[in-house]
């Protein structure tokens, strides 16, 4: 068989743990026979993040800056038992940070649906992708314990020592706690570029909620930001491929979720963002079945799963056991990012076999062959849990015979 030639490569970000063991397992049986696999290679491993002062991650953002696609592999952030595991000369910061500063993203998370796993909201068919403003708010806030008897102000000194000032609370009556919070235009602008492009590239409605009725110039802000890059650079294209740009009320927007059959993209403020997708998306099941990708307003895509490095099955692992741990997320990061290459380099046969990729491996599901994770909730009567191993074996056999179709 001739293989898929590429002509851009991707940026590829190896990682930690199971996850590492798993990328190579999916190199070798699902792509490697099929693609003359181009990548630009950078191991975000905790050992050589470690060896290079974490500079590998700079360089693997900027090289994603570059080429514009990315996969990257679970990765380790340090904490103090990470330190002494792996005798860090640092406590390095999250990678996914690093390169989310970088590149001024916004992440989306979407589930990948399967038979016979029915979300706890049996009527969501179709997945609901979370977009989170991952800039300010109370992720960046300045607090206080304010003491009876002490009168909280507001108070901003302009660029010529003009001051202005507002009373937030008199404490006259009772102890008590204030918050200080911001955002920026700019951050706020990139992350609508960033909804509105994801939305067209993927074709779906579009849905924003704050709560502006009552943080007037707050949530307004971000309400008429989005309205204004909407009506100036997106409508006529929104128009175009039929999808929609729909702002509502966060309390409404809830109801509508709970109640709609999915299809969409929420994009959410910070906090809402964090809150709701984490109920999203256990609400749909499994969170090895989430994927997540990172877009810049410009354009540029970092494609991975949504959970971390499954330490614990790594542990097994190491002692020589054979472990269920799910690849389905990981796998849908490598033909997220084939996909995007394709689209961006005019190369459709890559396209194409990105589809039939996440074909074979809902197929699989289907027959009943699944790992561990999704055996115990799936509703299949001939359902069989497999090792990682098996499962991507049984995927390959299915993706082979996709070939001349
Ligand atoms: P985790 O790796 O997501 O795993 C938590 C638990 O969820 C696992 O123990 C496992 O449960 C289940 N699970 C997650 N993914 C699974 C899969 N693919 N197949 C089957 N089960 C799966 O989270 P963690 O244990 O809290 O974190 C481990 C490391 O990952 C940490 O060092 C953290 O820093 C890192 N992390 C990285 C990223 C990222 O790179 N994006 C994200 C999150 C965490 P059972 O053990 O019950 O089977
Ligand atoms: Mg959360």
């Amino acid at each position: 068989m001739k293989k898929i030639k590429m002509k851009t490569p991707l940026v590829e970000m190896d990682g930690d743990e199971m996850t590492r063991v798993i990328w190579k397992m999916i190199k070798d049986i699902l792509i490697l026979p099929y693609i003359d696999l181009k990548t630009e290679y950078y191991d975000l491993g905790l050992e050589y993040r470690n060896k290079t002062d974490d500079k590998v991650t700079v360089e693997s953002a900027e090289a994603t800056k570059k080429y514009g696609v990315a996969v990257k592999c679970a990765t380790i952030t340090p904490n103090a038992a990470r330190m002494e595991e792996y005798e860090l000369k640092e406590m390095w910061k999250s990678p996914n940070g690093t390169i989310r500063a970088i590149l001024d993203g916004t992440v989306f998370r979407a589930p990948i649906l399967v038979d016979g796993v029915t979300p706890y909201i049996p009527t969501w068919t179709k997945p609901i992708t979370i977009a989170r403003h991952a800039y300010g708010d109370v992720y960046k806030n300045t607090e206080m314990q304010i003491e009876k008897g002490s009168k909280a102000e507001l108070k901003v000194t302009d660029k010529n020592g003009n001051e202005k000032t507002e009373l937030i609370y008199d404490f006259s009556d009772s102890d008590g706690i204030i918050q200080g919070l911001h955002n920026k235009d700019k951050s706020i602008e990139g992350f609508a570029r960033s909804c509105f492009n994801y939305a067209l590239d993927t074709k779906q409605d579009l849905w924003f909620a704050t709560k502006d009725t009552i943080s007037k110039k707050y949530d307004h802000r971000f309400k008429d930001i989005f309205a204004d890059i909407y009506e100036k650079e997106y409508k006529a294209r929104f128009e175009a491929v039929g999808i929609e740009y729909f702002y509502t009320l966060i309390d409404d927007a809830v109801a509508r979720v709970i109640r709609s059959n999915g299809g969409f993209i929420w994009a959410c403020k910070n906090y809402d963002g964090d809150v709701m997708s984490d109920m999203v998306a256990t609400a749909y099941g499994s969170l090895a079945m989430m994927t997540s990708v990172l877009v810049s307003p410009d354009g540029k895509y970092e494609y991975e799963a949504a959970h971390g490095t499954v330490q614990r099955h790594y542990y097994r692992y190491l002692k020589g056991e054979k472990t269920s741990t799910n690849p389905v997320a990981t796998v849908f990061a490598w033909s997220g990012a084939l996909r995007k290459r394709g689209e961006l380099d005019a190369t459709p046969e890559l396209c194409k076999y990105a589809d039939r990729l996440e074909k074979a491996i809902l197929q699989t599901i289907s027959d009943g062959v699944m790992t561990g994770d999704l055996a115990a909730i799936s509703s299949l009567k001939n359902k069989q849990t497999v090792d990682t191993e098996t499962f991507l074996i049984e995927t390959g056999k299915r993706l082979w015979s996709m070939q001349d179709e």
